[in-house]
């Protein structure tokens, strides 16, 4: 009689150990989720076969260029949604509120693991910081492109698009912000800047560097941004359609100073790349001074800051080591709410 019992419990076992194990294979076997948002760019462009310039950025669409990359589907599963299919120049606010939108009702979606944006690396930085500005969800949102056209000799798209959607897979990045992964390497919205016209290599990230390094699918994350983003960001762009027009003055040697007066007239906000560490000359002093719209100071040099020492009027806000084309982004966000000098220089500390 014992051993009957015992026999009956061995076989149990057997049977819970065997469910256990064929409940886990269907567990890994559910490939991550990966929403591709296409927007066009040289990732999507095609020209003359072989060669990298004279090409038309935006001219394949999300299904064409995925299918350069066939061993996507052993690691992931796609839902790949057109956005639009532009050279990035020609992206627009309303684009960027589309994304953040799109976004964030999709990351409701507990079968989504994260988000992959290919765009033309020329706005590639200013999207990406306005997303993580705005998009309120700890999932990888990860944007990448191409510096060779999808038709050219070696072309750079499918294995930055490849190790994009790994990224975006990856627990590991989770929580950091939105990405840019391109060229094998991983780099912070904030930080980000594209660097050469014509390089595979054309996005880096100035003296701060990137945050990783991914090399096929292997993820090695080393820094994490300090700055507010995603889910702590306080910007909310659900219920608009534009965002206010914040207009960007280059200093240079005779600059006319009645572009600043026209840019004033006919934006809310200025952001100015001054020369060095907040320099313009006395003429621009002068007018910027009886200004009476928000004005930001950035630089027109890529890498430093610029202390509120080096402030020459005492109505303008420091962009700290923001780029203009960042800066502009920010003031864009900002004047969506209530701001006064104060608060504006409080949101250029904390984003
Ligand atoms: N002009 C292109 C664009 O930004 C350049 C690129 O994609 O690299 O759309």
């Amino acid at each position: 009689m014992k051993r009957i019992a015992a026999i009956l419990m061995c076989l149990m076992m057997v049977f819970i150990l065997v469910s256990a194990g064929a409940e886990e294979a269907t567990v890994s076997e559910k490939k991550p989720k990966i929403v591709v948002l296409a927007t066009g760019g040289t990732i999507a462009g095609a020209g003359e076969a072989g060669k990298t310039a004279g090409y038309t950025p935006g001219s394949l669409t999300a299904e064409e260029f995925l299918s350069a990359v066939p061993k996507l589907s052993d690691v992931v599963e796609i839902e790949a949604i057109q956005v639009c299919n532009v050279g990035s120049d020609d992206i627009t606010a309303e684009t960027w509120i589309t994304l953040a939108n799109t976004i964030n009702e999709m990351a409701a979606d507990p079968d989504i693991k994260g988000f992959v944006i290919t765009h033309g690396t020329d706005t590639m930085e200013e999207t990406a910081y306005f997303l993580n500005l705005t998009v309120k969800t700890d999932k990888p949102v990860v944007l990448t492109g191409s510096m060779r056209p999808a038709t050219s000799i070696s072309a750079d798209g499918p294995m930055n698009l490849y190790e994009s959607v790994c990224v975006a897979a990856s627990e590991k990045t989770k929580g950091q912000g939105v990405l840019i992964v391109f060229s094998d390497r991983i780099y912070a919205a904030r930080s980000v800047t594209k660097t050469s016209t014509y390089n595979v290599t054309a996005i880096a990230a100035g003296e701060t560097g990137c945050i990783g390094i991914v090399r096929d699918d292997a993820i090695n994350l080393y820094e994490s941004s300090s700055k507010r983003h995603t889910t702590a960001s306080e910007f909310d762009v659900s219920g608009l359609q534009t965002l206010p027009k914040v207009s960007i003055l280059y200093f240079s040697i005779d600059a006319d100073p009645s572009l600043l007066q026209y840019a004033a007239e006919h934006s809310d906000g200025l952001v100015i790349a001054s020369a060095g560490a907040g320099g313009f000359s006395e003429e621009w002093i002068e007018v910027i001074n009886g200004l009476s719209i928000p004005v930001v100071i950035s630089s027109r040099i890529d890498d430093g800051i610029i202390t509120n020492d080096d402030l020459l009027c005492s109505n303008t806000v420091n962009a700290n080591n923001l780029p203009p084309q960042k800066a502009a982004v920010l003031l864009r966000l900002a004047l969506t709410g209530e701001t006064n000098q104060a608060s504006l220089e409080e949101l250029f500390m904390q984003y």
